[in-house]
């Protein structure tokens, strides 16, 4: 049997694009139904980037890949709140000329930068988008100066964070969805079903009217509704749309950022393992940017291991250890598969010939900056790597560097189903509506036409926001 519900619109995924989706359309009164795969954790109950919070917000612990030479590991939120319950928090506008491309590139209608950008004031005084009140985290201090003493271009890059403390930066608390958009919306009235999983919409001659959930217990849930929106990120928005029949150019564009990553060792203590650098350098960018990344001694662990055999001995240092890593642009593309029979979906992404020489020159780069920065010893992540500990080294980093070797990983994940009225390189319209449907809405990172080039989640939150009202006023 199995229980059942009824609304008037499903969203399924409670995250950066699900959340803001469901506060605008219960605010204006829909009856809103929020299905969230994963569990609702308050922020605070388990430590940031520790290894407990991967275990229980994160999918698959944080462990799932995308097949490829070489192979990109990613790592998805799987919580209410999605990927903004467990990010840095690094909070970045799409640049003028990415709406431009986007805009023209994909024939995307009512896209005026002027409004996006209104839209992105209002995700800040939301989020609370702000600056560290006091004194950075060593390993960002680190950062900065190994940018300044090489003069290059660099900034300090702001959180969604409050600080009640005032100048108490490690009093910080991350605005994160949990905190900002869901409580909004179940103030209005929408309810929220964590723990279930919306494995199929029942869709006939292009209208959808029935999902099929499972709970946690593996029981049967269904829900019916008129119109459904979903929200599931740039992975399993296009894999449920496949199990639910949906194809077209679904699931084809995928777009990510590639990362590669080092460790650097300090004289002296860096290591806060609760907290992120904020501080990025942006002397190459859009092409490379270099910022820090979590360093939880299991993190740094995982970042020796390319070459555990000449680098085991640091990890008794880690206390002066902290991780960074060099970002790219991409010029590859990703596909997202539903396979019949299997949980998840297949996930390939072929990195260009380009690609792979700028992932080996911003790690060279960034191994450069650790040194200015005053690092005894950096440790890069790909099979067989050197020891840098002087400029010398850094000659036989980039001989011996190969991207296949590399443990390339990515946490910016989109363009799966790329919105626009050109039906050529659209897969959704302007609005989200994927393409041979009438009620069947997207709105998440998937939406995103490429990768942005900078931190995504303040497009995904302005394009969540921008389609939800557009979504109410056609209601009306
Ligand atoms: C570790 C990490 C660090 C990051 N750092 C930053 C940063 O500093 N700045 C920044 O801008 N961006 C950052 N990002 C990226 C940012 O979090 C994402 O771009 C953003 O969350 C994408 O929003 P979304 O709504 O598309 O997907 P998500 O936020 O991932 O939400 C999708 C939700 O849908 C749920 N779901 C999936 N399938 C189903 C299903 N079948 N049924 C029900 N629910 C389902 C998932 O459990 C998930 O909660 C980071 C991401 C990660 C993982």
């Amino acid at each position: 049997m199995g229980t059942h519900h009824d609304c008037d619109v499903l969203i399924v995924g409670s995250g950066a694009g699900g959340a803001p989706t469901a506060a605008v359309l219960a605010e204006a009164g829909l009856d809103v139904l929020v299905v969230e795969e994963g569990p609702w954790v308050d922020q605070g109950a388990v430590t940031p980037f520790s290894l407990e919070q991967m275990e229980r917000q994160y999918r698959n612990g944080g462990l799932t890949v995308a097949l490829g030479r070489p192979s990109i590991a990613y790592t998805e939120g799987r919580c209410a709140g999605g990927g903004t319950e467990v990010n840095s928090g690094l909070y970045r506008r799409p640049s003028e000329q990415t709406l431009e491309r986007w805009r023209e590139g994909w024939a995307i209608r009512d896209f005026a930068t002027g409004d996006f950008m209104a839209l992105c004031d209002e995700v800040e005084s939301a989020l609370s988008v702000q600056t560290v009140p006091g004194r950075h985290t060593p390993a960002s201090e680190r950062l900065r100066a190994g940018a300044a003493a090489l003069g290059w271009a660099h900034d300090e890059i702001p959180r969604w964070m409050t600080y009640p403390e005032g100048d108490d930066a490690e009093s910080g608390q991350r605005q994160s969805m949990t905190r900002t958009y869901l409580p909004r919306a179940i103030a209005a009235g929408a309810r929220v079903l964590t723990d279930t999983r919306v494995d199929r919409l029942i869709v006939d001659r292009g209208h959808a009217f029935r999902a099929e959930l499972t709970d946690a217990e593996g029981g049967p849930v269904t829900v019916d509704f008129a119109d459904v929106i979903v929200c599931a990120g740039a992975i399993h928005s296009p894999a449920l749309l496949q199990r639910s029949g949906l194809r077209g150019l679904i699931g084809r564009g995928l777009a990510v950022h590639p990362t590669v990553k080092l460790a650097a060792r300090f004289g002296e203590a860096v290591n806060v393992s609760d907290d992120v650098p904020v501080h990025q350098v942006k002397e190459f960018a859009p092409e490379l940017s270099f910022g820090g990344s979590a360093s939880h001694p299991g993190l740094i662990a995982l970042a020796l291991t390319d070459a555990w055999s000449t680098m085991r001995d640091a990890i008794t240092a880690w206390p002066e250890i902290a991780v960074y890593y060099a970002a790219i642009t991409s010029q590859g593309r990703g596909r997202v598969q539903a396979l019949p029979g299997f949980r998840d979906p297949l996930v390939t992404y072929r990195l260009t010939r380009r690609d792979r020489d700028v992932l080996g020159r911003g790690l060279a780069r960034l191994t450069q900056v650790m040194l200015a920065a005053g690092a005894r010893e950096v440790y890069p992540s790909f099979r067989h790597a050197p020891i840098v500990r002087n400029r010398a080294d850094l000659a036989t980093l980039s001989d011996r560097f190969s991207a296949t070797a590399a443990s390339v990983m990515t946490v910016h994940l989109c363009s799966t189903v790329p919105m626009g009225d050109d039906p050529e390189v659209a897969a959704a319209d302007s609005h989200g509506r994927v393409f041979g449907t009438d009620n069947v809405h997207v709105n998440d990172a998937s939406l995103l036409p490429d990768a942005p080039g900078v931190n995504p989640q303040a497009s995904v939150m302005a394009v969540a926001l921008r389609n939800a009202r557009r979504f109410v006023e056609a209601r009306r």
